[in-house]
Parts: structure tokens; C-alpha cells; sequence
């Protein structure tokens, strides 16, 4: 590829001081001693001229590198858009591993399982977090062929990859992150579902439970089940359904693990079930895969497209600045598939048909301070799905657009959309909403879809490092209602919510709202909201208060069920002393 050079009048970007930490610990390319070599318009401008320089390959491109090399700058250094961590860390490197989701199969033989061990650590070196579905393991105490012993199943292999995993760190600096699933009829769904009953087991792992339409079913029958053995195929047990909900409610109120998935469900959306069967999610839950396929994220900062109407009425989205860049941000996610460089070449293959891409969005809840409607109301479901239905449309026609210049994803024929005649597209999928938990801490904004945390908080950052922040939108509001105060400030990092402030104007009090203020059905309105215009996952914790019972789980678990969810991960506020990675701590 040709290289671009930065022009004379590049400008530098505007860096927040807590992204200036991460930025230095983490992206900026650094020498053998570790000393930081780059800077942070180095850093973008690697990115941005790496991944437009991919643009010269295809004939009838529209667009010039150069003019595109300096459209990207210009999107990640307004931050209005930001790549997964991966390409900001490795496009225009010699590692040039760019996806940040990865899911790898496990094949039920010792070769095969261990093949999974090595793929993964490949993976993680390069800043990519791995899935596997445990499922096609034979169980416990079944028979080995070979010599005529006993299988030791898949939770014992678990510990081999998160013991693996333990010793491969990331980038130099941050510790792999894995999913592990294993279907609810396996014969050792019941030692799974207690697998992290001691805090710390299993701690480079999210576990999540796939479920399917006919579990469920017998769960609303109050009926039996039967455990299959994955080897054989046959049944070899049963199992009451609504006893095993209980039990994986239970375990999720004593410490948020596992969660669950559902599996028929993400198989319904599968756009080339010709290519097989998706097994299992990325870590965070937020993507489907197929084995062996990787995709590259994306997420748009919903709270710089805000448009104040005029005498500050009227205030809207800017749909038209929105469009810009979804158009800009596909392209960019479509270039970055051909820029990266993945570590096996099943994957290069995989990737290769497919073509996936997981365009989402981050800075809702700053979106929804600045348009004033409090997050635990219906006014802000309906707009989640406006927006998403937006981005979703927008993001497809973009890729439409991709087609005509480059032709579609080689799988195009054999997919759904191929059967259904869509006309082509360029990728099997445009959108996923991602946690965003380090790009949230560049861009300056609440993370994903998620409410706030707290209005204002201290955050501990790698290394212990300790950073203070305040929500800006809140401040201003503060601000203009002549409410600021240090001691004000101090009071409310302390809590984080100002709801039970009294002597605070009601307006602001139902506006700014955070996570524990929301009623956990809110929660799961505005994934279920999300989810319906996104062709992949959303990630999205449904946060409860401590107090919250079993039955308040049970009630989500079922609810996110029929609310349309592809899964659903809770976490009881106090229930768990470490937490898992991607909560935006980055370690
Ligand atoms: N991820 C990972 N390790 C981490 C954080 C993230 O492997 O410590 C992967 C994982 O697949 C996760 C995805 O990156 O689901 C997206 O996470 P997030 O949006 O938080 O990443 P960011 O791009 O903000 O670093």
C-alpha cells in the first residue's frame, strides 16, 4: 500500500486528560525500553492513513486516500466515531491485527482442544478477546476411545484456557478476555452453572449458559428435559427445566455469573446458516460468530450529534451529520477487514465470506441528558429504536453502496439476504452495540447504551491510577441552574446519584438519573429497544440494587426472553468483589 504522508497542516487533536493516560499506557507505539515514540496525532494519523490506504486497491473507488486518509482523522480526532481498541492500537503496525472479537471452535478430541489453547493466545497477544462453546466436549466420567479412561470434561478444560490465559498479556498490558458457553441440555450443565460459585474462579472467563426455545418452553411447563451427550447424541439424563432456572437464577443473584444466551435466537438472525451453526459470542456477549470468524467494531458518539434548537427548544438529533458519519464509519469498518492481518489462516478464510462488521453507537446516556429525557422512560425507548433503526438503515445502505464499488461478501449467494433477494450488500452484518469501555474513556463519553454509573466518581484506571470525573452535560445543567458547588460536588461523588437530593430542582433530578436509579425493566426496555435494529448483540448489564431478590432475576431472565434480548447479563450491586474485564478498568 501506498504510504500516505501527514500533511503540513494536520491539527493536532484535543486530548482529555484521562485519555491521555490510557492513550500513553496502551496505543502510542513505543520502543524496546517501552518509551512512547509516538503521539497522539501520530497515533490517529497511523490509523487513519493505513486504513484509507486500503481504498487504492479497489478500481472503482470513488474517494482518493489522501482526501479519506484525512476524513478519518478528522471522524476519531472529533472523536464522533472510534474503531475497537485492536486498529487504534495495531492498523499500520507489523502486528496489523485489527478485530477485537473473535470465536474459536472446540473440537471434542485432546488435539483439537488444545489447538483452542494456542488460537487464543494468538489472539490475545494481538488485543483480541475469544469466545468457545464447550458444548461438543464429551462429558465428564464418559468414555476415551483411545485409551479406554475417563473424559474429565469441560469444566476442567475451562481451567486449562483461563489458566492460559492468566499468563498471555495483552499488548503487553491488559489480560485476555474469554467467553465461555456451554448449552443448557449438556450433561454438565449443572457443574457450568455453579463453575464460578467462589469469587476469583475462573476469573479470565464470562460464562453464559445457551439456551434454547425448547428449554424455555419446558421451563414455562414446569416439565423435564433430557441432557444429551454431545458424542453420541443420545439422551442420557433429564432434568427438570424450571429446577435449573432457579438454580441459574440463583447463582446469577449470588454473583451476576453465569449469564445467559439464546442460542436459537442468534441462529434465527445467522446470515449464512449455509457456513454453520453460531455456537457462541465474543466476550462481552455483544457478538455472534461463527467459528473461526472474527469482526472489527465501531461506535459512533451519539452525544456530539446533538443539534440545540434554536432559543434552546426544539433540541433533536442532527440526523443529517449522523448520516455522515455512519456512511463515513462503514467505510472506514470495511477497510479495516482488508487492512487487518489475523493470526490463522481459517480465520483469514472466514472473515473473508463474510465480511462482518459491527457498526454501534456510545454517548447514548449523554444524548438523552442533552435532549432531556430521562433514561427510565418510555420517550427514551422510542427514540433508542428511532436512532437504531436509523443507523441500522443508514449503515445497510452504506454497505449497499460498498457493492457496487467492490462487489458483495463472497457468501452473499448462499445467505439469507442472497435467498431473499435484497440486492447485494458488501457485509453480512453492519451493526453491534459493544461495551466500549476503553473508547468511551477517549471520547470523553458514557459508554455503549449504557446510563451512567455515577454523575460524578473517582475511577480507577490500570495500575491503580486513580481518575476523577464529572458528567459535563450535568455540570452545564448544574451550571445554568445555578447549582454548583465544590461542596455540592463532593457530596455527590460520595453517592453518585442526586435523586435523593431534596434541596436539587425536580427537573434535574428526573433528567439525570444513573444506573441504580433506573428500575431494572428500564434496563432491559432499552436493550430490547436496541436490539431489535441491530443485526448483531448489544452489550448491556442490567444493573440491580443489592436488595434485589431472586425473583426480581428470575423476572428479567424471563422478561429479556420476551422482550426479543439475545441474552442478558445482571449484576447485583455488592454481589461479586472482583469483576470481570471490558468494565472499562482496562487491566
Ligand atoms: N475485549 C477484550 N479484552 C478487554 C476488553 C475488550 O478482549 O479487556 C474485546 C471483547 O471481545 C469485547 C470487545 O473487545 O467484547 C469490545 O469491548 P469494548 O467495546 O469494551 O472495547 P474497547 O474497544 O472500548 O477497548
Amino acid at each position: 500500500m501506498p504510504e500516505l504522508k501527514m500533511p503540513a497542516n494536520l491539527p493536532d487533536p484535543i486530548i482529555n486528560e484521562n485519555a491521555k493516560i490510557v492513550l500513553q499506557r496502551r496505543y502510542q507505539r513505543k520502543d524496546t525500553e517501552g518509551v512512547v515514540y509516538e503521539t497522539v496525532k501520530e497515533l490517529f494519523w497511523r490509523v487513519a492513513s493505513a486504513i484509507a490506504a486500503e481504498e487504492a486497491k479497489y478500481e472503482r473507488s470513488t474517494v482518493k486516500p489522501a482526501k479519506l486518509a484525512r476524513d478519518f482523522y478528522d471522524l476519531m480526532t472529533s472523536y464522533r466515531f472510534l474503531p475497537n481498541s485492536p486498529t487504534l492500537m495495531n492498523a499500520g503496525t507489523d502486528l496489523g491485527q485489527l478485530a477485537a472479537c473473535f470465536v474459536l471452535p472446540v473440537a471434542d478430541d485432546i488435539e483439537g482442544i488444545f489447538d483452542a489453547v494456542k488460537h487464543a493466545a494468538m489472539i490475545h497477544k494481538s488485543g483480541g478477546g475469544t469466545g468457545f462453546a464447550f458444548s461438543r466436549l464429551r462429558a465428564k466420567d464418559s468414555v476415551v476411545g483411545s485409551t479406554g479412561g475417563v473424559a474429565s470434561g469441560p469444566l476442567s478444560f475451562l481451567k486449562i484456557f483461563n489458566c492460559a490465559t492468566e499468563q498471555i498479556k495483552q499488548g503487553g498490558t491488559r489480560r485476555g478476555a474469554n467467553m465461555g458457553i456451554l448449552r443448557i441440555d449438556h450433561p454438565d450443565i449443572m457443574e457450568f452453572i455453579k463453575a464460578k460459585e467462589r469469587d476469583g474462579e475462573l476469573n479470565n472467563f464470562n460464562l453464559s449458559v445457551g439456551l434454547t426455545e425448547a428449554f424455555m418452553q419446558a421451563v414455562n411447563e414446569k416439565a423435564d428435559y433430557n441432557l444429551i451427550a454431545p458424542n453420541t447424541g443420545e439422551a442420557v439424563g433429564t432434568l427438570n427445566a424450571r429446577d435449573v432456572f432457579n438454580i441459574l437464577v440463583q447463582k446469577a443473584w449470588e454473583s451476576g455469573d453465569p449469564g445467559i444466551v439464546f442460542l436459537d435466537r442468534i441462529n434465527r438472525d445467522n446470515p449464512t446458516p449455509a457456513l454453520g451453526e453460531i455456537e457462541s459470542t465474543n466476550p462481552c456477549g455483544e457478538q455472534p460468530l461463527l467459528p473461526y470468524e472474527a469482526c472489527n467494531l465501531g461506535s459512533i458518539n451519539l452525544g456530539l450529534c446533538f443539534a440545540k434548537g434554536r432559543n434552546g427548544k426544539d433540541s433533536e438529533i442532527d440526523w443529517d451529520e449522523l448520516k455522515r458519519i455512519i456512511h463515513l464509519s462503514v467505510r472506514f469498518l470495511d477497510n479495516v477487514i482488508d487492512a487487518s492481518v489475523y493470526p490463522l489462516d481459517q480465520i483469514t478464510e472466514m472473515v473473508g465470506k463474510n465480511r462482518k462488521i459491527g457498526l454501534g453507537v456510545m454517548g447514548w446516556a449523554d444524548l438523552l441528558y442533552q435532549l432531556q429525557i430521562p433514561y427510565n422512560s418510555q420517550t427514551a425507548v422510542d427514540m433508542a429504536e428511532r436512532v437504531m433503526k436509523f443507523v441500522q438503515a443508514e449503515s445497510r445502505s452504506a454497505s449497499k453502496q460498498l457493492a457496487t464499488e467492490r462487489g458483495q461478501f463472497p457468501a452473499y449467494p448462499e445467505s439469507t439476504f442472497g435467498k431473499a433477494n435484497l440486492g447485494p450488500y458488501r457485509n453480512a452484518t453492519t451493526t453491534t452495540i459493544a461495551p466500549t469501555g476503553t473508547l468511551s474513556i477517549i471520547a470523553g463519553c458514557s459508554s455503549g447504551v449504557e446510563p451512567l454509573f455515577a454523575l460524578s466518581f473517582v475511577r480507577n484506571v490500570m495500575d491503580n491510577d486513580k481518575l476523577v470525573e464529572t458528567n459535563p452535560y450535568f455540570e452545564a445543567a448544574l451550571n445554568s441552574a445555578d447549582a454548583y458547588s465544590g461542596k455540592l460536588m463532593e457530596e455527590i461523588a460520595k453517592v453518585g446519584s442526586i435523586k435523593k437530593m431534596d434541596h436539587l430542582p425536580e427537573h434535574l433530578r428526573h433528567v439525570y438519573v444513573t444506573s441504580m436509579d433506573i428500575e431494572p425493566i428500564w434496563h432491559l426496555k432499552m436493550q430490547a429497544a436496541f436490539q431489535k435494529y441491530t443485526d448483531n448483540a448489544v452489550s448491556k448489564t442490567v444493573n440491580l440494587p443489592n436488595s434485589a431478590t431472586k425473583e426480581d432475576i428470575w423476572d428479567i431472565y424471563w422478561k429479556a426472553y420476551e422482550y426479543g434480548c439475545k441474552g442478558v447479563t445482571v449484576y447485583r450491586d455488592g454481589s461479586k468483589t472482583s469483576q470481570v474485564l471490558c468494565t472499562g478498568d482496562g487491566d
